[in-house]
């Protein structure tokens, strides 16, 4: 085991603080990276304040992982040394079941193994996120990542980036289709690029009127204070699918009367609290409430140069990993446009 330096707490009423974490001796499959910047997810602070339960100590977030390959075990086929790649969310499963090999890892039926806080079944324990100066993982679960002009920015679409194009892909986002995207933070900018870049037709419904202009600006064709009742009546049976990105609990009824018939109302968003569906808002025009959870490892190669492609990245304020408690602070309050990302290279110092 080699001792590594990290950033995590160990239980939600502590602040996030420096520690060390142990990480494995390199297995023949495996590369080590030295990790050069990491995405703030609200699925990290979720987890930090333990909104989904309690955790085994210490927790290190992190899940949206960009760094350059140091070094790499005997059998490791796809990286060298000194390559750039990315970790998101998976980093095992079983590799056999009918969901590995369909490439939807993150539906394993023998349980994925996420980047942080999930039980390793290889060193024991639980995995450690991110937020700490090297990861060692399968090469099977690194992505490659293009060379982005902006590193930093590209970090984050290595969750909040997959999380959306999953089910934009899934649900037919594209020429002739309405999209709705709720909620603009990490996850819903990045789904108003993608959308477009897609060809669809983007309407947004926004909480907060300062991202009203600033919707319109990231590519949405609408944009929707959600407190105006005459704008969002305007929009009435008019989506074919809305992607709802909001993190706390709120009215989703509101939404499934915006959608056309057979359409559909796809969660991503993680409020803890459960959500009340009235009868008649799905079963008047055969309407669907969905969920969707990040997306496999192929899916997310292909949506990494889907976004070179299309040059899309997210906005990012960078951080020093000694700023990240504020940055969980803003990030509760709302207060960030629209992705924190922490320069790695801060640890060091
Ligand atoms: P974020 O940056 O905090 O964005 C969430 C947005 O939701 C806010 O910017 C806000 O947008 C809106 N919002 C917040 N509280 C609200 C409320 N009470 N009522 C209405 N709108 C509210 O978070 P994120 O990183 O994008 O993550 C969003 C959610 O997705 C989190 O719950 C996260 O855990 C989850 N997540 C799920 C997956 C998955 O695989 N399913 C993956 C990653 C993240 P406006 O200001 O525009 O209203
Ligand atoms: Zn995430």
């Amino acid at each position: 085991m080699q001792q590594v330096k990290a950033y995590g707490t160990e239980n939600p009423s502590t602040p996030l603080h420096e520690l060390t974490i142990e990480r494995r001796e390199l297995q023949p499959h495996d590369i080590e990276m030295e990790i050069l910047f990491c995405g703030i997810c609200h699925s990290d602070l979720h987890q930090v304040k333990a909104d989904f339960g309690q955790y085994p100590a210490p927790i290190v977030p992190g899940h949206e992982i960009l760094g350059r390959i140091t070094a790499v075990g005997n059998h490791v086929k796809n990286f060298k040394v000194g390559d750039l790649a990315g970790i998101g969310c998976i980093v095992d499963s079983c590799d056999h079941c009918e969901y590995c090999n369909e490439g939807i890892e993150q539906f394993c039926e023998e349980g994925v193994t996420f980047s942080f806080n999930s039980p390793d079944k290889v060193s024991g324990g639980h995995t450690f996120g991110g937020f700490s100066k090297t990861y060692v993982c399968n090469e099977r679960y690194v992505l490659n990542m293009p060379a982005f002009e902006n590193l930093a920015a590209a970090a984050p679409l290595l969750c909040a980036g997959i999380t959306v194009y999953s089910p934009l892909k899934h649900w037919g986002a594209g020429p002739g289709k309405k999209v709705g995207v709720l909620g603009i933070g990490g996850l819903g900018h990045v789904a108003i690029k993608i959308a477009k870049a897609m060809g669809a037709e983007v309407v947004v419904f926004t909480t907060s009127e300062s991202k009203v202009e600033d919707a319109k600006r990231l590519g949405a064709d609408f944009a929707v204070l959600s407190s105006d009742a005459d704008a969002m009546a305007a929009y009435t049976n008019k989506l074919h699918f809305i992607i709802d990105t909001v993190s706390a609990k709120h009215d989703v009824n509101t939404y499934l009367g915006l959608l056309r018939h057979d359409g559909t109302v796809v969660l991503v968003g993680l409020p803890p609290q459960p959500l009340e569906i009235g009868a008649f808002n799905v079963v008047m025009g055969r309407k669907s409430f969905a969920g969707s959870n990040i997306g496999g490892i192929a899916e997310t190669q292909e949506m990494l140069d889907f976004c070179f492609e299309h040059n899309i990245t997210a906005e990012s304020e960078i951080i020093d990993i000694q700023d990240v408690n504020t940055a969980f602070e803003r990030l509760d309050k709302g207060d960030v446009k629209y992705r924190f990302v922490i320069d790695m290279a801060s640890l060091a110092s």
